[in-house]
């Protein structure tokens, strides 16, 4: 697997370092207001970046689980995202952090807050490891970033190409060959 990727972009400590110092950036913004809070990772690519990112915060969570398919098992972009799995627990009143691996244009992470503001949380925001930075619309912000990138395609720390490669530890660039 390592030898399919071309160059690291970040590496795993870096992508360690950088969820610490999220995690105190979310743990000051809700330090009054901690108490109930929902986490709502957006499945897959989330998995590993939320396991991460939750074991550094200092309050009690719950988690309310979502699965989202852009139908992209390549790297073509602008898919149309859909839900494939609900969210698992009821958000009403509750304050949420939505948490994704990436923030590309915004299609996906444009439909999962529309639809959870819909359910009138107490308050909603998003975290991302990733961001491309000037492709999602102005109107979706991200409320926390990991770090922002330059528009290639990635993989490694949860996200994938044809489902492969979310186990590797750093996130880096394939191989050109390897993309079909
Ligand atoms: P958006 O809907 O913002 O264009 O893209 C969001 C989703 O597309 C991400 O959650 C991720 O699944 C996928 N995606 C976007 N850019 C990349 C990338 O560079 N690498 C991988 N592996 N997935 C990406
Ligand atoms: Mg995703």
């Amino acid at each position: 697997m390592q030898g399919d990727i071309d160059r690291v972009l970040i590496s795993r400590e870096q992508i360690a370092q950088r969820v610490r110092g999220l995690a105190d950036e979310i743990a000051a913004v809700y330090a009054d207001d901690a108490a109930g809070l929902v986490i709502v990772p957006i499945l897959a690519g989330s998995l590993i970046f939320c396991a991460d990112l939750i074991r550094c915060l200092p309050f009690k969570m719950r988690i309310a689980l979502m699965t989202i398919s852009s139908y992209r098992d390549k790297t073509t972009v602008g898919a149309t995202p859909q839900v494939v799995h609900d969210l698992t627990a009821d958000i009403r009143g509750r304050h949420v952090l939505v948490v994704d691996d990436i923030l590309d244009t915004g299609n996906t992470l444009g439909l999962v807050m529309r639809d959870l503001a819909r359910r009138q949380p107490a308050s909603l925001r998003m975290c991302v490891l990733l961001r491309k930075k000037g492709k999602a619309p102005p109107s979706l912000k991200a409320d926390f970033v990991g770090f922002d990138i330059e528009d290639v395609f990635v993989v490694g720390y949860g996200l994938d190409y044809d489902n492969h490669y979310r186990n590797a530890p750093d996130i880096g660039v394939l191989r050109p060959e390897l993309y079909a």
